[in-house]
């Protein structure tokens, strides 16, 4: 009896397929909800979901392109896995011979690295990120382009006007609930969250379902600079990295040789280290226990560096943990085009496409080997991946746009996230005036054509 209630009551709200975590399977362990009416928040053009990298470029570039935009983010900054994640670099921005990662996404590059100062001028691979200079970059660059942000906001269901077409987003912070509607909605959440309870389908991870592994990034403060720069290589992909002894030494058993580190400040190394196996990221239970256990691995990689490295670490100190698990896997929603990894192998280029993509095909599982391209080669990024199959006014950026796994292993980093979320912040306007808010329809030349105006990168 109260399961019938429970759904007539989801019924009347227009809830039913719209809760998260809920289906016709789970529901006999379901919550009614009182029928209630909650605030609405009207009248916005564009709203994207998901302040990471590519969160940002879409809010700009909507704006930009005279949407009245608001960027809705759960975290109370910017820059998604490369501030609140604290990712210590950037992904490569050349292809080896030139920056192929332009637009906005070379903007966002330059001004990212006037907060390290040290790094060289002409660096464009690998550069490291202060993630405090970082967050200030995408605060002025998303507000001087118009932006509105909402922080301390998070994404809580998806109401449906008819099965394609998003009615407004619920949006859970200090003021309880507040529906918020728009003409077009971009998912850049990372995990897929909106388009997947607008009902779009996906994948997550390989074909068993499992995922990547995550990583809780660190960092150390209080590093003597110069041995670090003069000391032996830390990066565990070095065969002689101190890593491998500690590791082998079965002292610190929660660490591995995933050792990667930067310098990102006098005296302050950043790391991206260790594994945390298969965690799903739309699972909060267990998104509670990785960041526990990253917080130990952390603590055990401080003990290793401390026990091996004295002159270096001896008086190092965890001075930051991230506020966001790094996740690199999770849902990849599924577009008109699914990008494979023989498109990658095959170095595609396509009518669509957006942008180029040059970054090799790194997979956090183990045993995994990865694929590079040689210098001056890459691939087109068709606008086909960031449109939902089946969802007229959602469009995708970032990590859980449309591919298999093995590409993503490629797509998944920052300076592509950039380069989707211009082209679908634009796109989402373009929608908007050309073909009543459908993204499947609109002028993709003029879209093209406005990304070149931009100075996106195309062969
Ligand atoms: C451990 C690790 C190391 C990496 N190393 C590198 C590297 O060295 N260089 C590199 O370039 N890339 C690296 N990457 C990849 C890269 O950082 C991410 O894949 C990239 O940031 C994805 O961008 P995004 O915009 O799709 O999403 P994210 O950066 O994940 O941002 C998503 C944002 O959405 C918000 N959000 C999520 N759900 C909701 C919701 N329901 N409501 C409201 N807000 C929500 C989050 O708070 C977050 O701010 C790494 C990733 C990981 C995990």
């Amino acid at each position: 009896m109260k399961r019938r209630n429970f759904i007539k009551n989801m019924g009347a709200l227009g809830l039913a397929s719209t809760v998260p975590g809920l289906s016709a399977n789970n529901m006999s362990h379901g919550y009614a909800l009182p029928k209630s009416t909650i605030k609405v928040e009207d009248g916005w053009d564009v709203i994207i979901v998901g302040g990471g990298p590519s969160g940002c470029t879409a809010a700009i570039s909507a704006a930009r392109e005279g949407a009245k935009t608001l960027l809705v983010e759960a975290m109370g900054q910017l820059g998604g896995m490369g501030t609140a994640g604290m990712i210590p670099a950037w992904c490569p921005f050349s292809d080896g011979e030139k920056i192929i990662y332009r637009g906005l996404a070379e903007k966002i590059f330059v001004e990212s690295k006037k907060g390290v100062p040290h790094e060289r001028k002409d660096r464009l691979d690998w550069v490291s990120i202060n993630p405090e200079h970082l967050m200030t970059v995408y605060d002025c660059m998303v507000t001087q382009a118009g932006a509105k942000v909402l922080f301390f906001s998070r994404l809580a269901s998806v109401e449906m006007k008819t099965k394609d077409t998003i009615d407004a987003l619920i949006i859970a912070n200090k003021s309880g609930l507040t529906a918020f509607r728009a003409k077009v909605y971009i998912d850049a959440t990372g995990d897929g969250d909106l388009a997947a309870w607008a009902g779009a389908t996906f994948k997550r991870g390989d074909e068993n379902g499992v995922v990547q592994s995550s990583t809780l990034c660190f960092s150390f403060a209080n590093v003597d600079t110069y041995n670090y720069i003069n000391g032996p290589t830390l990066h565990g992909g070095n065969a002689n990295s101190p890593i491998h002894s500690a590791v082998k030494s079965g002292k610190y058993p929660l660490i591995d040789a995933h050792f990667c580190n930067n310098l990102i400040g006098s005296d302050v190394v950043q790391f991206n280290a260790g594994h945390l196996v298969n965690v799903d990221s739309t699972d909060p239970w267990a998104v509670s226990e990785a960041m526990i256990k990253g917080r130990q691995i952390a603590g055990q990689y401080l003990d290793a560096m401390k026990d091996l490295q004295p002159k270096t670490f001896g008086g190092a100190f965890i001075v930051k943990t991230g506020s966001l698990l790094g996740v690199r896997d999770s849902r990849r929603i599924e577009g008109d085009y699914i990008f494979t990894v023989d498109d990658w192998l095959q170095r595609k280029s396509f009518d669509d496409e957006i942008g180029r993509n040059c970054y090799y095909i790194d997979v956090h599982k183990a045993g995994h080997k990865s694929t590079h391209y040689k210098k001056g080669e890459s691939h087109g990024i068709p606008y086909r991946c960031l449109t939902p199959k089946g969802l007229k006014n959602v469009l995708t950026a970032g990590r859980c746009i449309s591919t298999d796994e093995e590409a993503f292993g490629s797509l998944r980093v920052m300076p592509p996230c950039l380069v989707t979320g211009e082209a679908a912040g634009m796109a989402a306007q373009h929608a908007i005036v050309q073909s009543k808010n459908d993204v499947h329809k609109i002028d993709i030349q003029y879209l093209r054509k406005r990304l070149k105006e931009e100075n996106q990168y195309f062969l």
